[in-house]
């Protein structure tokens, strides 16, 4: 016999047998009877159970929803799981120890056998409403939120009142009844996502990186059983959120609420896809259960005022305060939004307030976290919220973030000719394959025009955000992939054939197959070397068009494998913050120029000889030095000069003897008049970085003394200072004695100082000044003073409930241009918050912040 799903009354007669044979684990009762007059059963699980009501605990709900299978069948299994392991698994044992699991396998038992039996459609509970029709949606039945509806046949009908449900009321008044209660999952079917809770606002909440990170870790887990990625996604509020849903009640009562939505299909293959979503989810509840304590009232308190402190291209400080001193802290540092915050990422455990963070990769997008960590018992403490941050470009680096014009992104579908030039620049991109629209590209152009056409490429990434619909269904099949297409051979974006037939230029990146393909995690597309060079031919044309491709054919017997992509436009649109991007870091070459020698000069024991240039040993093993400069007038405006190479070159006119050892090396002076002594005696020793050796000198005439990062530096410093650049040539050696290299001085061979540079600024402009609040159209609107300067090409505006933004990234992005003022669009006027804005320029480097702290009445 085949296993098959099972009945509610064999999971009632399951649990039974587990208080049988587990007494000391396990206990079941009643919450409350149906309609139709089902036992709702409740186990409670946890080691000595008698006392579990003293430990924190984890909320499972199962199919609330009657066709949503999975709920009900992972509860049996994850129950079975626990009670045949907990002696053996010593995580289980542990986990059971320090916390409760309360698992309602099923919430709408009537709903559920009806599935079973008569309609496996059905959704609802089996309330007679009297007029012919049956069932609430008990989703919509709960207070929080809830929205009175009259259409009693439809699937989400919400009840003649809140709790008007007899399985509505079991559940609220169990979770009232046990404050112990820290965390809820609610499962149901389907989309392979987490939905955490929401407070109807568009807000961040205290708990926001608790629950993303919740989610982010049981994804950790659930990718190690099976590569899938599930979605975390807290949809657009307000206008998308479900009213009077469970969810919201137990997130209002302050318990970390989510909703996971498992699988593909409600009722799927049951040993090819149930087992799967069975078997991936066991580890991450598993895990959830854990964190209950992390909720709880034993644990150490979040921290406090987490935020950065300074950063540069390669390092960051943050810090923070905790005023308790039996914890240590731990910081998770990852490279994308939503990822696990647990081993895998951690990068550093302190008792310090603070954490310095080096080797960073430049212009690179960085996530830090961080939890207390109590000493004693090694419980964690809920997350502070997450602090975002962007190095700072190197010095030859700029970079741009360009998103396509409106009109210019769309998707272009099969079956529908004549409505694919309406699908550009409103809503969404919907890219696979469907029997309504059959095969759908998504494409994109990116206006190239503010990189210079010789810029050098050094990095590239495409970005978009994946955003279905819970109604969406995408199967374990097919892989999305972005192409660069001949521009020419597409004159019409619109249209499909043209678009289908496009000639390919190159791949990007690495496809990605549907189960990592998560909505509400943004998917990247990464460059390497080869199609980067490929990025920077497009150059020439100004603009780049991408096509995003998925499945072509469909898996049998389904009629839709689509994904949807935000777009950012139209009303459906998540705005600037989700618009599809291109991210490139780019260099441009350098210019050349050859520094001819000021003065030359030879320092020996006997005195100084002018316009001869010789170092080396004389006969009494006395050192001799040469002395060079150089007037750097010639070179641009330092303030626009980044020096990307330098190095003195110099001709060899001696014959070098074999067998010697000495190296000469050459370093920066700032001395206006010396003697052979104070040479000698120099005590600060500034190499500029590469020495040359004898041996060398003996193979060629010409020299190079390399100059390092630091030289590089100390060389516009002096170009910046109007000085000359002087320099001394020195040997090193043991014991050798009457040896001395000429260097030539005729005009062709002379010594020079060979420089490479670019154009580029190097100081952020002044920040803005006379920042304002004030309520607009009951919107918060934030002005500030224009900033005059003709390198300034805009002003980048950031929100942030918890910290004054340091970085123009670490938060909500409102506003990037030229304009002195924007609105606080979708904000709340009630809540306190900050506001920073930051001038840019081409390169762009940002100002310091402009913070101010909007403070509601
Ligand atoms: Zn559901």
């Amino acid at each position: 016999m085949k296993q098959q799903y099972k009945s509610y009354d064999e999971s009632c007669a399951f649990l039974e047998a587990c208080v049988e044979k587990y007494p000391d684990l396990i206990t079941i009762e009643n919450i409350g009877n149906t309609w139709e007059g089902r036992p709702i059963m409740l186990a409670t699980i946890s080691l000595h159970v008698a006392y579990a009501k003293l430990k924190p605990a984890l909320l499972y709900t199962g199919t609330i929803h009657a066709r949503e299978w999975i709920g009900h069948e992972l509860a049996v299994e994850f129950i079975d799981y626990l009670l045949s392991n907990y002696d053996s698994n010593p995580e289980i044992f542990e986990t059971l120890t320090e916390n409760t699991l309360y698992i309602v396998p099923c919430l709408n038992p009537d709903g559920f056998e009806y599935s079973r039996k008569h309609f496996s459609f059905w959704r609802k509970n089996r309330r007679n409403n009297g007029d012919g029709t049956f069932g609430v949606d008990l989703n919509r039945n709960f207070e929080v939120g809830y929205k009175r509806t009259t259409n009693t046949s439809s699937n989400v009908y919400s009840g003649p009142h809140p709790f008007s449900e007899p399985e509505t009321q079991a559940i609220k008044k169990f979770v009232d009844e046990h404050s112990n209660i820290t965390i809820a999952l609610d499962y149901h079917s389907q989309g392979n996502v987490f939905f955490p809770a929401h407070k109807f606002n568009h807000e961040s909440e205290i708990e926001g990186t608790d629950l993303n990170s919740l989610c982010a870790n049981m994804n950790y887990h659930i990718h190690k059983v099976t590569g899938r990625h599930y979605g975390i996604n807290r949809g657009k509020p307000p206008t998308k959120l479900i009213s009077g849903s469970g969810r919201e009640y137990y997130y209002s009562k302050g318990i970390i609420a989510i909703v996971v939505e498992v699988g593909t299909r409600n009722i799927p293959d049951y040993i090819q896809n149930m087992s799967e979503s069975v078997n991936e989810n066991i580890p991450a509840l598993l895990y959830a259960l854990g964190e209950s304590k992390s909720y709880s009232k034993s644990a150490p308190k979040r921290v406090e005022d987490f935020h950065i402190v300074s950063f540069s291209a390669n390092s960051c400080e943050i810090a923070w305060e905790h005023e308790d001193n039996n914890v240590y802290f731990e910081i998770y540092k990852n490279l994308n939004n939503k990822m696990a915050c647990n081993q895998s990422s951690l990068v550093g455990v302190t008792c310090n307030k603070y954490f310095i963070d080096e080797n960073l990769e430049s212009g690179t997008m960085y996530f830090y976290y961080i939890r207390a960590v109590d000493k004693l018992t090694k419980t964690f403490s809920p997350y502070a919220p997450k602090v975002k941050l962007k190095t700072l470009l190197s010095e030859n680096e700029f970079s741009r973030t360009i998103f396509p014009h409106a009109s210019d992104v769309g998707y272009v579908a099969e079956k529908s000719p004549e409505a694919n030039h309406k699908h550009f620049g409103v809503n969404s991109l919907k890219v696979g394959v469907s029997e309504a629209l059959g095969i759908s590209y998504g494409v994109m152009t990116f206006d190239l025009s503010t990189i210079p056409k010789n810029a050098i490429i050094l990095d590239a990434k495409v970005s978009l955000y994946p955003l279905n619909r819970v109604s969406a269904k995408v199967e374990k099949y097919g892989e999305w992939s972005l192409t660069i297409i001949d521009q020419e051979t597409v004159p019409n974006i619109r249209d499909f054939d043209q678009v289908h037939n496009a000639k390919r230029i190159k791949s990007i990146g690495m496809s990605i197959p549907s189960e990592k393909l998560t909505q509400g995690i943004w998917s990247h597309w990464d460059c390497n070397e080869f199609e980067r060079q490929m990025v920077q031919e497009e150059l020439k044309h100004e603009k780049i068009t991408f096509k995003l491709a998925g499945p072509t054919t469909l898996p049998v017997g389904r009629d839709s494998q689509i994904m949807v992509f935000d777009l950012g436009y139209g009303n459906q649109g998540g705005g600037l913050h989700y618009r599809p991007s291109i991210d490139i870091k780019y260099t441009i070459p350098s210019t050349k120029v050859a520094l001819p020698l000021e003065n030359s000069m030879t320092i020996t024991p006997d005195g100084i000889i002018t316009e001869y240039l010789a170092c080396g040993f004389n006969e009494n093993d006395e050192k001799i030095f040469g002395y060079l400069s150089f007037d750097l007038s010639s070179l641009p405006d330092p303030d626009e000069v980044v020096i990307t190479d330098a190095w003195i070159e110099l001709y060899n006119t001696s014959t070098v003897k074999k067998k010697v050892d000495i190296r000469y090396n050459v370093e920066f002076v700032d001395l206006e008049e010396f003697s052979y002594s104070d040479i000698k005696e120099r005590e600060r020793i500034e190499f500029i970085g590469y020495e040359v050796s004898s041996a060398q000198l003996g193979k060629k005439r010409k020299h190079h003394f390399i100059f390092d990062q630091y030289s590089k530096l100390a060389l516009e410093e002096k170009q910046k200072n109007g000085e000359e650049a002087k320099f001394i040539i020195k040997p090193t050696s043991v014991l050798t004695r009457d040896h001395i290299i000429n260097w030539a001085s005729e005009k062709k061979h002379a010594a020079k100082l060979m420089i490479k540079y670019i154009k580029r600024r190097k100081f952020p402009l002044p920040a803005p000044v006379n920042l304002k609040t004030n309520i607009v159209n009951k919107l918060i609107k934030i002005t500030w003073d224009k900033v005059e300067d003709e390198d300034l090409i805009g002003y980048y505006v950031v929100r942030n409930r918890w910290h004054a933004p340091k970085n123009p990234f670490d938060g909500v992005k409102l506003y990037a241009g030229p304009d002195n003022y924007t609105y606080d669009n979708f904000g709340s006027t009630k809540m306190d918050k900050y506001f920073a804005v930051f001038t840019y320029d081409n390169v762009p480097n940002y100002s310091l912040g402009s913070v101010i702290e909007y403070k509601a009445k």
